[in-house]
């Protein structure tokens, strides 16, 4: 097949279609309309085979992750996803390979109504770069930097899932056959969190998504303050995998392993307890968990059930260079 005939079977055919894209694929370069009174929001992210992703994992999950990392980056954001690109380096035309690649990449965009508007296909070492764009009025955007003194800290999701399956995977550790199933979605598909960082504009003090654990993170939203955090440990939101592993596993996963893509954000002490009541509701429905709090001291403190501190280990993050 043709570069040209390949890109519109497998690309353009997929497509979804929006009012704000005035030009789409076809062209060389795209045209879309950004919302009166809101900004861009753009990011970039590389999946690289062997790095990213196991060798074998399946094309479906490749594509699907393509997408879920670069909207987890619009989610951590606030922004509302709108468009994506795609450069696909590819080592040989693989006609099973590229349909469940581009079925696991549609299935994303379609649920979050995002529309592929161009691209480049070339060859080489398996290699796919998504560069995505939002938008969000320019007020409400959330950052790293924000973060105060006495601001609550709080995750989604669960924590230290797609670590376990990773391990698992290359053999580091034993996993009965149903726990792995139960962990894997969460490293091969993470949730993009885009309904949760939408409905915290205006409410987070600072947000970030988790890609490289939590303690990693985490420090990210305090470093620029030369803030810390104390952390309670029983209140790590952990999946019923997690939870039936021996803490010496547990905790280190939880804090340091990366591929959650769950969201940390702090926000500010609700004012009086009417609110506080419903922020907690809201925060419920936001599958939020509280974790701790930001403490003007720098360095993040992890307290146990008896409230001794805890030295995690450190499972390093992947260094790239
Ligand atoms: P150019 O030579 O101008 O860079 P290309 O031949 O690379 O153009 O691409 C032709 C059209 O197909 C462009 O509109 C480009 O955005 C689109 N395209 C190329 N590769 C992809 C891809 N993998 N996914 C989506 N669109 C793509
Ligand atoms: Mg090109």
């Amino acid at each position: 097949m043709q570069e040209f005939s390949l890109i519109e079977h497998y690309f353009t055919r997929h497509a979804l279609a929006r009012d704000d894209v005035l030009l789409g694929i076809g062209d060389d370069a795209a045209l879309c309309q950004v919302p009166a009174g809101q900004v861009l929001v753009t990011s970039v992210d590389t999946l690289v085979e062997g790095v990213h992703f196991p060798l074998d994992t399946a094309p479906f999950d490749v594509g699907y992750k393509a997408l879920a990392v670069n909207l987890s980056d619009m989610a951590a954001m606030g922004a509302q996803p709108a468009w994506f690109t795609l450069a696909l380096t590819l080592p040989h035309q693989q006609a099973d390979w590229l349909a469940g690649f581009t079925q696991g990449l549609s299935h994303l965009a379609q649920q979050y109504q995002v529309a592929l508007i161009g691209g480049d296909t070339t060859r080489g070492h398996l290699t796919i770069t998504v560069q995505i764009m939002g938008f969000c009025p320019p007020d409400l955007v959330l950052k790293r930097q924000g973060a105060s003194p006495g601001d609550e800290i709080y995750v989604t999701g669960t924590l230290g899932d797609a670590g376990l399956a990773l391990k698992a995977l290359q053999g580091e550790i034993d996993l009965p056959k149903d726990a792995l199933e139960q962990v894997l979605p969460r490293l091969h598909r993470p949730t993009p969190r885009v309904d949760t960082g939408l409905a915290l504009r205006g409410q987070a003090s600072s947000a970030i998504d988790i890609s490289d654990g939590l303690l990693a993170d985490l420090g990210h939203l305090l470093a620029g303050h030369q803030l810390g955090a104390r952390l309670s440990l029983p209140a790590l939101p952990l999946s019923p995998v997690l939870q039936h592993l021996p803490t010496a596993l547990t905790w280190p996963l939880a804090l340091s392993a990366g591929d959650d893509y769950e969201l940390c954000f702090t926000r500010p002490v609700a004012p009086s307890a009417q609110v506080s009541q419903n922020t907690a509701q809201q925060l419920t429905l936001l599958n939020a968990h509280y974790i701790g709090t930001v403490t003007e001291q720098p360095g993040i403190i992890c307290l146990d059930a008896a409230g001794h501190t805890y030295n995690a280990p450190s499972i390093g993050g992947y260094q790239h260079f």
